[in-house]
């Protein structure tokens, strides 16, 4: 590997075969979005592009949880154009475009991960940072110019990025970008909303098993985690033909904290047993631990992995994002020295350990049953803590709704002096203190809340009838900035 720095940009490659790999890294991406402005990574990504004229290789750019990417493979002469024209775009964004830009984003619809991780790590931050993921937000036309701009120019600068490249840097190189400050994350990371193990019912297509973890060079919970997924392949899909895909992804959220999510799918009506198999086989690895022969066989495989000359550039990603973030990464080598040395006995404790903060998503519907190591039931998660309301001033359903309909005689709000509360036609109790409250969506005279724990309180009038008192207070209550009308792009299924 060498380096170098040109324009202020800190630049990493390798010597691989043509063609000429590279990708500009920014240190941005969706966690340092909030609700308010969820997407605005994406339209900054988006309007830079915009201005590409026509390309004839391959280039593309995409944002995720942490980084906005440029890439593009060609010739030396191709890359120099590439990445000057997206370095100007982003220094001097097209504003002008912002409207038709924000369409296409609405039309593409993407989500920087998957709905099951997306899902367990909202569970597990709330929806702030990395738990903004499964989010729509308010939509990208109701992002604002100025929400843009900041965000460009806090972020998109020379000192916030690297480029890495498969081999030398081309004659002629610029890459014109403002210079900046890197932005200050908080040490530690994101705060942890959910830390103890549970079970939700989620709008999510597979059953996913999330385990938190402070170090994200856990090498004896990594292999851990590895048996477990060679295990399920075997028993869901090769034994009892209920599942095809089991994947593994770990998602790094900031301040060496990961996220490492397990997804099975189930073949239709089967979720119940496979969130039960998923499940129960994670019991029996926290408690027994591998065998000695599993874990060599991850060594192994991993290995295998490392010396693939194709590895070069994703080595060069993981040094890229050390320097962006200020977190050591172990090396491969490194890596594989720690992994030789794993007994059975660190990966179990390093798993069970990981275990005592399990959360486990299964698509809607799916009743499992779930039990502790004591015996106990798992217990329900979700954005519901109580089924206590708060005191202060009931708002119900119309009396005709009441009349013929069981859910709506369940059914209540209150405004209580800190927060709003709803029991919905389950009877479960949502509640957003007015201080958690991070959007509020105006339909006409009704109002939708969001809140930082997941919970969504509509305040209209087909479901709740004379609540202008409510909806006057969280005017008053809720920060201008925090209040946006309702995107035009979405329609009434939505
Ligand atoms: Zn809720």
């Amino acid at each position: 590997m060498r380096s170098t720095r040109i324009d202020g940009v800190s630049v990493l490659w390798t010597e691989a075969p043509p063609p000429l790999e590279v990708a500009l890294i920014f240190g941005c991406g969706v966690r340092d979005e909030t609700f308010r402005t969820l997407g605005v990574t994406h339209l900054v990504e988006h309007l830079a592009m915009s201005t590409l004229p026509r390309l004839h290789h391959d280039h593309n750019a995409c944002v995720d949880l942490r980084t906005t990417d440029f890439l593009a493979s060609g010739r030396p002469e191709q890359i120099v154009v590439f990445l000057e024209a997206v370095c100007r775009a982003l220094a001097d964004l097209p504003l002008d475009r912002l409207e038709r830009e924000a369409g296409v984003l609405a039309a593409e619809a993407s989500e920087p991960e998957h709905p099951t991780i997306g899902a367990l790590l909202s569970r597990r931050y709330g929806v702030a940072g990395p738990g903004l993921a499964p989010w729509r937000g308010p939509g990208a036309d109701r992002i604002t110019p100025q929400a843009v701009q900041e965000h460009v120019r806090r972020h998109f600068h020379a000192d916030n990025a690297v480029l890495i490249l498969s081999g030398p840097p081309p004659e002629g190189l610029t890459l014109p970008l403002p210079r900046g400050d890197r932005p200050r994350r908080v040490s530690g990371g994101p705060s942890v909303l959910a830390a103890v193990p549970a079970w939700s019912q989620e709008c999510v297509p597979d059953v996913g098993l999330g385990l938190h973890s402070d170090r994200h060079d856990d090498v004896a919970l990594a292999l851990a985690v590895d048996v477990l997924r060679e295990r399920l392949v075997r028993k869901a899909r090769h034994e009892q033909g209920l599942s095809y895909e089991v994947a593994l992804d770990r998602c790094r959220v900031g301040g060496g904290q990961s996220e490492r999510v397990l997804r099975v799918d189930a073949r239709g009506g089967e979720e119940r047993r496979v969130a039960e198999l998923l499940w129960n086989e994670a019991q029996r690895l926290a408690a027994d631990g591998p065998a000695a022969a599993e874990l060599a066989e991850e060594v192994a495989a991993a290995k295998e992995v490392f010396s693939d000359p194709r590895h070069a550039m994703a080595d060069l990603l993981r040094l890229a994002e050390a320097e962006l973030f200020g977190e050591s990464a172990l090396d491969p080598q490194e890596w594989l020295r720690v992994a030789d040395s794993v007994t059975p006995g660190q990966a179990r404790d390093a798993f069970a350990s990981a275990m005592d903060t399990a959360l486990l998503a299964v698509p809607d519907g799916a009743e499992p049953r779930l039990s502790l190591p004591d015996g106990s039931p798992l217990p329900v998660g979700g954005c519901v803590r109580s089924d206590q309301l708060p005191r202060g001033k009931v708002f119900r359903p119309s009396p005709l709704q009441r009349l013929f309909s069981a859910g709506a005689r369940r059914s209540l709000l209150v405004l209580g002096d800190d927060a709003v509360a709803m029991r919905d036609p389950d009877g479960d109790v949502h509640a957003i203190r007015f201080d958690e409250i991070v959007g509020v969506e105006a339909h006409g005279q009704g109002r939708v809340l969001f809140g930082r724990g997941g919970c969504v309180i509509p305040v209209l009038s087909d479901l709740f009838s004379k609540t202008a008192p409510l909806v006057q207070q969280i005017d008053q209550v809720v920060p201008g900035e925090l209040r946006y009308p309702v995107s035009a792009y979405w329609t009434d299924d939505d």
